[in-house]
């Protein structure tokens, strides 16, 4: 026996989106797998509790799949869970375990992005709009990884201050380019920053590498060696990426894209609960105009400054909770899917 699995999703507990959405996956598990009615032994169903116009044994009755018997069955609630799902489970005689594909569609898409196509997330805005929050958690919740942009950009504004070079000095920081040795590893989803073969990702954090970060950011060549490794990653692996100029330059193709922002005293707030949080003390005024600095200086540097790209949803976090930013870009992400 071998089985072979699939899932979709509807817009609305509609009969027609439901009869549509099951002839679908029907349609291209068979047209995939190359299947033949007579190796089908049986059909199953399971669809999320939110789904009640209609029944997909019956719809796949009607669409003409009454070869094998057919059943579904509602599945338990879960917190956060995919909503208007109907999965599949479809048992077969066929013994090319290995070479059976199984098939998500839609927003299913996004419960196995391990085989369904690269899927990138592109969030950017000014600091403390928190971001690197919402891309943690989409990232959990799709399974995919989070990469964090900024820290490449602070590791290498870190070795500057390591090193004494004046991160504004373009002809210094060009020279220290060719040593300059970020990397970005994974050890149990989570990402480390490796700066010359040194694990800096708590170092990276202290406040006055942000400035750095910034500053250094402006010139071009330290961009260009930071982007094509951001797209390397984005190009092999379904990530959520945070920063300034993912949606405008590092992934201008990425479907989804979202400008986060927020009124800059909520987001030197945040900054300043996350700093105290971490054992940093800073003084709040100093912190606000620092972050109102590097919006500055990162929205007007000439080279892929920060901004909002043309095909970017835009979320105003000032009010929000983070589960309320979440539902909002889940949302848009399934509708776009
Ligand atoms: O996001 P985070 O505050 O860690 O970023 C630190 C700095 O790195 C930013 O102020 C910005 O100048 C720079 N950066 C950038 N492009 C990105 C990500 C961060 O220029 N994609």
């Amino acid at each position: 026996m071998t089985v072979i699995r699939g899932a979709t999703t509807v817009a609305a507990d509609k009969k027609e989106e439901i009869v549509n959405a099951v002839k679908e996956l029907l349609e291209e598990v068979f047209l995939v797998n190359e299947l033949q009615k007579d190796e089908v032994k049986g059909v199953v169903f399971s669809l999320t509790s939110d789904i009640h116009a209609y029944h997909p044994a019956k719809a796949a009755r009607e669409c003409g799949y009454d070869f094998a018997p057919l059943f579904a069955a509602v599945e338990p609630d879960i917190d956060g869970g995919l909503k208007f799902c109907i999965r599949l489970m479809l048992l077969t005689d066929l013994t090319k375990e290995k070479n059976v594909k199984h098939i998500y569609q839609k927003g299913a898409k996004t419960l196995r992005t391990d085989i369904s196509e690269v899927f990138n997330v592109a969030l950017d805005g000014p600091a403390g709009s928190g971001k690197s929050t919402i891309a943690k958690v989409l990232a959990k919740d799709y399974n995919i990884l989070y990469l964090d942009t900024g820290a490449m950009y602070r590791a290498c504004g870190l070795k500057a201050l390591r090193e004494g070079i004046d991160p504004k000095d373009g002809e210094a920081v060009e020279k220290m380019l060719p040593n300059l040795d970020v990397k970005v590893e994974y050890r149990e989803g989570k990402q480390h920053t490796i700066l010359d073969g040194e694990d800096v990702s708590l170092a990276i954090r202290v406040n006055e590498v942000s400035m750095a970060a910034s500053t250094i950011s402006a010139h071009p060549s330290v961009r260009i060696k930071m982007v094509e490794m951001q797209r390397e990653i984005a190009g092999n692996m379904s990530c959520v990426l945070d920063g300034r100029d993912i949606g405008s330059t590092v992934l201008p193709n990425a479907k989804f894209k979202f400008f986060i922002t927020a009124d800059s005293k909520v987001r030197a707030e945040r900054r300043y609960k996350e700093l105290l949080e971490r054992g940093q003390t800073v003084d709040f005024d100093t912190l606000h105009q620092e972050i109102v600095a590097r919006d500055k200086q990162d929205s007007e540097r000439e080279f892929s400054p920060l901004v909002c790209a043309k095909d970017a949803m835009v979320v105003d976090t000032t009010d929000m909770t983070v589960d309320e930013v979440i539902a909002t870009i889940k949302k848009a992400i399934q509708t776009k899917i």
